[in-house]
């Protein structure tokens, strides 16, 4: 091959972007397919408008797919100081709040803006308005290997980033169709579902605890077991609960009700008293000092009327009597309501609802030093088209920026031995 190395990148999210920028400061020729008639449409709606663009806490753990062990590898290529880097190369500065950072400005426009800006100075052909309706890798000797078809016009690469995103949020354009594109080239799919959602729940007393606040600690459990535990405020809304420790555990719930288990919530509603008996001791000395008061004034001061009310109710407590003519059975009744609210899980928000998908394509087909595919060479992901989720608090657009300059990088073809193919 002659000339400068021709990249498709399809999709001009956070992880395209960052995929074009790398593959063009890597001396490839870079078209990208935006089917929005804007780059960056998502980005725009992160972290309330401020975009909370990674955190400097990058614990592993934050990041979860079927093979957890992917995203450390491509972090390991491009992470955190790889990409501030990057940034303040783009003019973009950082202000960190409890280690979640945001773009100096507080505006994610600014983040938005700085990527299209680098992109089209760096020659990166922005083509607007173009959504790819087919990709076919094509055989030897046809000058490309691979060929994006859109409405108008077929766009030809000798390799190709797939970064269309997930089925999240699709008023941002991520429509879901890069599945299908992956999949048309024998890329399996795990099934996409909604995460970071609110969840719904079975009970009825949800409609009168709505608008609710409560700090807590979430824990799911699918037949019974312990699947994951957040800290945080917790959201009571008409249909259950959210929030963002709701937010952090969804994927765990959402996907376990997909597979058919029972899920359950627990809410420990008094998240400070954890060490043995110490629950127990509290509410003694509560009831030593105001046991005479009625049940509901009993609870006044800790929890909120309409959560005491709720709580009376199921531990089957009369309000006719004072707290301290409670039996123990009654107290032991209450205790474990306020250790272990429980709750059915019945359902995550939709995919409009939601802020990412877990699921995409199996990362089991994907090399992690390059994201290049093990099945199409010249083919590469990145960002939310593939099976990594992060948790709240800018993993999701660390992967994307992770993932987006490995794979652009890559596809740039001028990494030798790290399969770019000249
Ligand atoms: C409300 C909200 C708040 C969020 N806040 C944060 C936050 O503060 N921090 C954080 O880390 N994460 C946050 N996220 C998640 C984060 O925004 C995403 O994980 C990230 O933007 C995904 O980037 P991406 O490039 O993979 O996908 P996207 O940003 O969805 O980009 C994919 C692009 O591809 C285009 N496209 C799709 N199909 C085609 C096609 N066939 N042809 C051409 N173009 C196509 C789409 O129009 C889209 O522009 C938030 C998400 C939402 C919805």
């Amino acid at each position: 091959m002659t000339g400068k190395r021709r990249v498709l990148v399809i999709g001009g999210g956070a992880s395209g972007l960052m995929a074009a920028i790398a593959a063009a400061e890597h001396g490839a020729k870079v078209t990208l397919l935006e089917r929005n008639r804007q780059v960056g449409k998502k980005i725009l709606v992160t972290g309330n408008g401020r975009c909370n663009l990674t955190n400097l806490d990058q614990n592993l753990s934050h990041y979860r797919g079927g093979e957890p062990g992917f995203a450390a590898a491509v972090l390991g290529e491009f992470g955190l100081s790889e990409t501030l880097d990057r940034f303040k190369r783009m003019g973009v500065h950082t202000r960190s709040r409890n280690g979640y950072l945001y773009p100096y400005s507080d505006q994610a426009s600014s983040v938005a803006d700085a990527l299209r800006m680098e992109a089209e100075h760096l020659g990166v052909k922005l083509a607007l308005g173009n959504q790819a309706l087919a990709l076919e890798a094509l055989p030897e000797g046809k000058g490309a290997r691979f060929a994006a078809r859109t409405e108008g016009w077929t766009y030809e690469g000798d390799a190709c980033v797939l970064a269309a995103g997930s089925a999240a949020a699709p008023a941002t354009g991520s429509d879901g169709s890069g599945y299908a594109l992956a999949q048309s080239l024998g890329h399996r799919i795990i099934k996409p579902l909604p995460a970071l959602t609110a969840l719904r729940c079975r009970e009825a007393f949800y409609g009168r605890l709505a608008g609710l606040r409560m700090e807590a600690v979430v824990r799911i459990l699918a037949d019974g077991k312990e699947l994951a535990l957040d800290r945080g405020e917790v959201q009571f809304t008409k249909n259950g609960i959210s929030g963002i420790p709701v937010f952090q555990v969804s994927r765990f719930a959402v996907r376990a009700l997909d597979e058919g288990k029972k899920v359950e919530g627990r809410l420990d509603l008094l998240p400070g008293l954890t060490g043995k008996g110490e629950l127990e001791e509290f509410f003694q000395d509560r009831l030593r000092q105001g046991g005479w008061k009625g049940p509901r004034q009993f609870l006044t001061g800790l929890f909120p009327e309409k959560m005491s009310l709720c709580l009376l109710e199921r531990a089957g407590l009369s309000k006719d009597r004072k707290a301290e003519e409670w039996d123990e059975k009654e107290l032991g009744r209450l205790l474990l309501l306020v250790r272990g609210f429980r709750t059915e899980i019945i359902g995550g928000g939709s995919f409009e609802q939601a802020q990412v998908c877990s699921g995409g394509v199996d990362s089991a087909q994907i090399c992690p030093q390059t994201m290049e595919s093990l099945l199409v060479p010249g083919l590469y992901f990145a960002g939310e088209t593939v099976d990594i989720d992060g948790a709240c608090g800018g993993y999701n657009l660390q992967w994307a920026w992770s993932s987006g300059y490995v794979a652009g990088m890559h596809a740039a073809g001028t990494c030798p031995g790290k399969g770019g193919v000249l």
